[in-house]
């Protein structure tokens, strides 16, 4: 398992990098060794917060890529939102765009994340 978190502010990757682990054991990941998960603090297009794609098409390894022009909770919620993706090409179950399960779990697994106070 790899997570790596690059650039933003240190806070931000710490934050990035908890909420990733978190997010990992939630959707049952945890047993995906071999999963690697990248995450870019970086802007991103107007229209977006943040977007996930794999790499060298593999349903092992993801590239996320978020922007820090968004506050606290729009971050870990992006983030959140994202790996909701991660989890749904890892085991290749999604129904649609998979929008609609990313939009609908993203506000209560964030929410857990708070008054979990893991960050
Ligand atoms: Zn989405």
């Amino acid at each position: 398992m790899i997570i790596n978190v690059k650039g933003g502010k240190k806070f931000e990757r710490n934050i990035a990098e908890k909420t990733v682990s978190w997010c990992i054991q939630k959707l049952g990941l945890s047993r995906i060794r071999t999963l690697e998960i990248y995450v870019l603090i970086e802007p991103v297009p107007d229209d977006c917060y943040g977007y996930c794609e794999n790499k060298k098409g593999s349903n092992r390894s993801f590239k996320i890529a978020l922007t820090n022009k968004q506050n606290l909770r729009y971050f870990v919620m992006t983030l959140v939102h994202e790996m909701i993706h991660v989890k749904q090409e890892a085991r290749v179950d999604w129904t649609g765009d998979g929008e609609e399960e990313a939009w609908s779990l993203q506000e209560e697994l964030t929410d857990e994340i708070w008054k979990e106070n893991i960050l």
